[in-house]
């Protein structure tokens, strides 16, 4: 990120340092190891790691891992894997759960000093005592519980004599409230469970509204930014800070969450898509997860250039899923090489190429880019072209190949269709045309113009190939998090978001590997995907396609 390109969370850091308040910048990037991060967490992690390096400061990965029934070491190994991909080294790696001793005695300060309390009330009864926005709180019957009997309760709570939801601790703040989280929240709660790190040393976990500001204060983090959900709770931050006497003294500041048209970016919402089975796994190149974009061909270039022209702001506005879009077509004109691909495949039998001969023509493999040189791509009498390149009876404005019709072969020559081989039942099988040798390209051949060029691939040398396009996984546009709306949202589930063809490509593209990027002419941007593709059968994801009406 650049110096130059401010924004307000930039200007408070700034505004810090100039007036001595900090002396140095510390964040962090918290993700809750329950799930694979999408792309709106590659914002939160733009913002974390470019903010503190434009500072000479320090960014923590932390795993937020205070929920053992969600939590797991596949998500903590993924996300590690998906940060370094996006191209960001963290300093210090930690975990809240190497915390939960400390967290317990500062739990024990709160109770000693009067501040916290157990309470026997169920989960429905809390809800029911907690009040409205409009109507203040009730007062638990346990909130007077003496110190030291609140003290022996957490303690065998915490020794495993009650079962879950029997007891909570809970902070004794006030029920009255206007702030419903500073009605006496609940900050541990019972849950016999292994947990992914700690294993079954604890039967009390922590919640977020308390852990979350002690994890920022043990790890001196200077400036805690997340997403403005958060905003609500940020006295709450403060309170858990100041109550418990934490030595560093973080500061919570909200940005607005990036939300994309046409995407679902909810973990909860991927995680049923993954356990239903709708998606090839979190990686199913049609998630928005980081390591879906990357098995689809994103590059993080193009992931963070994107992130960083949606902006900071406190508004959480949609961004247009196009733009994306736009950024990786970008980014890949440049590096990718242009290669030929044929996606439904029609033979061509040149007539009047002589049998059994071969030629190499010169092809560029970026016009975008001439350092890249050349490739030789071979040429002979039975070719593959594209189905669509072909009709028998074409309408008005159709200047590929029909009956009589001369059409450029890229990097090759003309060919002009002579006769429609089909089958008993009327299909068209073969195409046979005449090819002029006068045409060849790169010989300045001026004596006559055809409208169309359509591209192709030698058969006898062509690799058989599996292409996988994609459509949006959902219908219509949805990416907003209300709760109760799962059925709206697996009824847009588009049936048709994945087509598999089988087809050919270039023998130039024999030695090729996983998550190779490449631009097939006229069709778009594909990546090698790095687990279905093999040496003799590779298999291309559709990135992007080359259309785009999207302008920046
Ligand atoms: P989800 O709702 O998808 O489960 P989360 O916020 O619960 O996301 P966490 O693992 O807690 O997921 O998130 C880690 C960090 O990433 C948090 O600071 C969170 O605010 C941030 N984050 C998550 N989603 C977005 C988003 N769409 N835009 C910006 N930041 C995000
Ligand atoms: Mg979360």
């Amino acid at each position: 990120m650049d110096h130059t390109n401010s924004n307000f969370i930039r200007n408070i850091i700034k505004n810090d340092l100039e007036t001595k308040k900090r002396d140095h910048v510390v964040t962090r990037f918290p993700p809750e190891p329950n799930g694979y991060l999408h792309i709106g967490h590659a914002k939160s992690i733009v913002i974390n790691f470019g903010l503190a390096d434009d500072f000479n400061g320090k960014t923590n990965l932390r795993f937020d891992d205070t929920n053992p029934l969600k939590e797991d070491t596949e998500y903590v190994n993924a996300i590690k894997e998906d940060v370094e991909w996006l191209g960001y080294d963290w300093d210090g790696l930690f975990f809240a759960s190497d915390y939960f001793q400390e967290m317990y005695d500062r739990a024990v300060l709160l109770i000693n000093k009067g501040k916290a309390y157990v309470d026997d009330l169920s989960q429905e009864e809390i809800r029911q005592y907690r009040g409205t926005l409009t109507e203040t709180g009730k007062d638990s019957p346990y909130r007077n519980r003496a110190i030291v009997e609140n003290l022996d309760l957490f303690e065998r709570m915490r020794n495993g004599e009650f079962a879950n939801g029997e007891k909570v601790l809970r902070a004794k703040i006030d029920m009255s409230s206007p702030n419903i989280n500073m009605r006496d929240p609940v900050i541990y709660r019972i849950a016999h469970a292994t947990h992914h790190n700690t294993g079954d040393t604890w039967c009390i976990y922590p919640m977020y509204a308390f852990a979350h500001p002690l994890e920022d204060a043990i790890e001196g983090v200077t400036h805690s930014l997340c997403t403005t959900e958060f905003e609500d709770q940020r006295p709450l931050y403060n309170w858990v800070v100041a109550e418990c006497e934490m030595e560093h003294v973080p500061e919570q500041t909200e940005f607005g969450r990036l939300n994309i048209t046409n995407t679902v970016m909810s973990k909860r919402k991927l995680k049923q898509l993954v356990d239903e089975k709708i998606v090839d796994g979190w990686d199913d190149p049609r998630m928005p997860t980081i390591s879906g974009l990357r098995r689809r061909g994103y590059t993080p270039e193009a992931i963070r250039e994107f992130v960083k022209e949606t902006g900071v702001s406190k508004g959480a506005g949609e961004v247009d899923s196009q733009m994306l879009d736009y950024f990786v077509r970008e980014d890949l004109k440049m590096k990718a090489p242009r290669t030929m691909g044929i996606i439904r495949p029609l033979k061509v039998v040149i007539t009047n190429y002589p049998e059994g001969q071969t030629e190499w023509l010169d092809a560029e493999i970026n016009p975008e880019n001439p350092d890249m040189g050349k490739r030789q791509i071979p040429f002979s009498r039975e070719i593959y072209i594209e189905q669509e390149d072909f009709m028998e009876n074409p309408p008005k404005k159709y200047f590929r190949l029909y009956p009589g019709n001369e059409v450029r072969l890229k990097h090759a020559y003309f060919i002009k269709c002579e006769e429609v081989i089909k089958d008993p039942e009327g299909n068209v099988i073969e195409i046979h045309c005449t090819y002029d040798p006068e045409t060849k390209s790169g010989t300045g051949f001026t004596g006559r113009k055809v409208k169309g060029t359509i591209h192709w691939v030698e058969a006898s040398q062509a690799i058989p190939a599996e292409f996988r396009l994609y459509e949006p996984l959902l219908l219509k546009e949805d990416s907003n998090e209300e709760e109760g709306e799962e059925k709206t949202f697996l009824d847009q589930i588009n049936p048709h978001s994945m087509q598999v063809l089988n087809g050919y490509v270039e023998p130039t593209m024999k030695a090729i590997q996983v998550q190779e990027k490449f631009q097939f002419f006229r069709h778009g941007y594909f990546n090698v995907d790095p687990k279905d593709s093999t040496k003799e059968k590779p298999v291309f994801n559709l990135t992007v396609s080359l259309k785009s009406s999207f302008k920046l």
